[in-house]
């Protein structure tokens, strides 16, 4: 099939690699020059494994172009997704604009009967909005259809490739076959595709986000009540991992969530409630307690120095939200940097990958260093932030000689504390 992927960012990059990997030839445009230029010479703009190699292949085999022109994108291709950006606007609803914007731009453009699906994460009723504005602008038929994208960052490409589910959110027939034509060949072993309307798929995705951002809030609140109480949060966190009803995965506390989805997302469906007049209680305070959670390593810091903290070093491992990406949208690292500079604590940041996501934020007023040893020399304490796995194992000995004082404070809990204090740390976890 011809496709066409307008907005070529961590979404867009990726969907069009793994459907071009299928066969599809598929045309990425983006706004950003830099971007198309750098892809069209295979220099990969973000972090995400293996993804160099599947778009270097599938562009020498002359499956995946790259272009600026939205005009070429659309009238080249069948199918058109829309991988967008979709915000936070200042009331903390989703920032539609950039997408209704070229779906006007779409309208006009096309030049034969088309599928235009939206990938971007809009809120309920959006899909219906296009599906006016194509009925009004379109000279030709276009049918509309909403596929909300489910891969996380890090493990972007094995969730492209073999994901849990794929929701088709559209009442017109002929889209729902060409959508399951497509990614069927990613669902040959059995995982569901579910075919719902626009408004059930659109609210799917939001419920998805924001039941992970609720589980994460639950954690670090109880893990803040382990505390206080005298409880270990990771023996607690196991205790009812193991009732299949609560699961295993994405119980583990920390220093909050980030990233590009579930702070925005949990947002807006707020917002989206807001309009309809119902107030979402619950989410709301997951997002209060996320806000609170982002400072916990400081107020620890801030305890252990007993306030004199002006004038300290500070070395920081992690700046990206999570291990294996590059992206720091919303990444608790931020806050905490910000934080630790009004305090006029001095920072000295360490990150495997990140490094040139942040580094312009800061203009010199934090110190970037390419080895974690590097950014711990003369440290009064060490803030782990995020997991990365280089920092799970490292040579304790020689982090004690490089710094000023053994204290460290693990936003993630990689650390066994008995082992930690054993050594000659002084060692604060989350929740235990
Ligand atoms: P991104 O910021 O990485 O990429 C968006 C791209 O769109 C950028 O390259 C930007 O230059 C381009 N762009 C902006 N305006 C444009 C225009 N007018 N024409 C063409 N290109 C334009 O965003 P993303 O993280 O890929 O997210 C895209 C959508 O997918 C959002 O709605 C997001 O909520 C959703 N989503 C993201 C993830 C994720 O993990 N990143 C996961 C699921 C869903």
């Amino acid at each position: 099939m011809k496709l066409s992927i307008i907005g070529t960012g961590y979404v867009g990059l990726v969907q069009g690699a793994c459907l071009a990997d299928t066969g599809n030839h598929v045309i990425c445009m983006d706004i950003d020059e830099k971007k198309i230029n750098a892809l069209r010479k295979g220099t990969i703009p973000i972090y995400e494994p293996g993804l160099e190699e599947m778009v270097k292949k599938n562009a020498h085999e002359g499956r995946l172009e790259f272009t600026t022109s939205l005009k070429t994108a659309v009238q080249k291709s069948d199918v058109i997704f829309l991988c967008l950006p979709t915000p936070q606007s200042e009331d903390g609803s989703a920032d539609l604009s950039r997408v209704l914007q070229v779906v006007e731009q779409i309208a006009g453009l096309v030049n034969g009967e088309k599928l235009l699906v939206s990938k971007s994460t809009v809120p309920v009723g959006t899909v219906d909005e296009i599906r006016q504005i194509v009925k009004r602008r379109a000279k030709h038929p276009v049918e509309v259809a909403f596929n909300p994208e489910f891969l996380k960052e890090g493990t972007a490409l094995q969730d492209s490739l073999k994901p849990d589910r794929v929701v088709i959110g559209s009442r017109s027939k002929k889209a729902v076959e060409v959508l399951k034509e497509l990614f069927g060949p990613f669902v040959r072993t059995g995982n569901p595709i579910l075919v719902m309307d626009e408004r059930s798929a659109e609210m799917t995705k939001y419920a998805a986000n924001a039941f992970l951002a609720t589980k994460i809030s639950f954690m670090n609140e109880l893990a803040n009540l382990c505390e206080a109480v005298g409880a270990d949060v990771d023996l607690v966190r196991k205790g009812i991992a193991a009732d299949p009803r609560i699961g295993k995965l994405f119980l583990f506390p920390g220093v909050g969530y980030g990233g590009s989805c579930l702070p925005k997302d949990v947002k807006a469906l707020v917002k989206i409630a807001e309009e309809h007049g119902s107030d979402l209680k619950i989410l709301s305070a997951v997002d209060e307690v996320n806000e609170i959670q982002k400072t916990i390593l400081l107020k620890k810091f801030a305890t252990h120095f007993k306030n004199r903290l002006k004038g300290r070093t500070v070395a920081l491992w992690g700046l990206s939200f999570k291990p294996q990406t590059d992206d720091t949208r919303e990444a608790p690292s931020l806050a905490i940097m910000n934080r630790l500079l009004e305090m006029g604590v001095n920072v000295k940041a360490h990150d495997p990958i990140a490094i040139p996501s942040v580094k312009g934020l800061f203009g010199g007023r934090v110190s970037f260093h390419e080895t974690s040893y590097d950014a711990l020399k003369d440290a009064d304490a060490l803030l782990v932030v995020t997991e990365w796995n280089e920092f799970r194992r490292p040579d304790f000995a020689r982090m004690k000689k490089l710094m000023k004082h053994p204290v460290i404070f693990d936003g993630r809990n990689i650390y066994d504390p008995d082992e930690m204090k054993g050594m000659g740390f002084y060692y604060y976890g989350i929740g235990r």
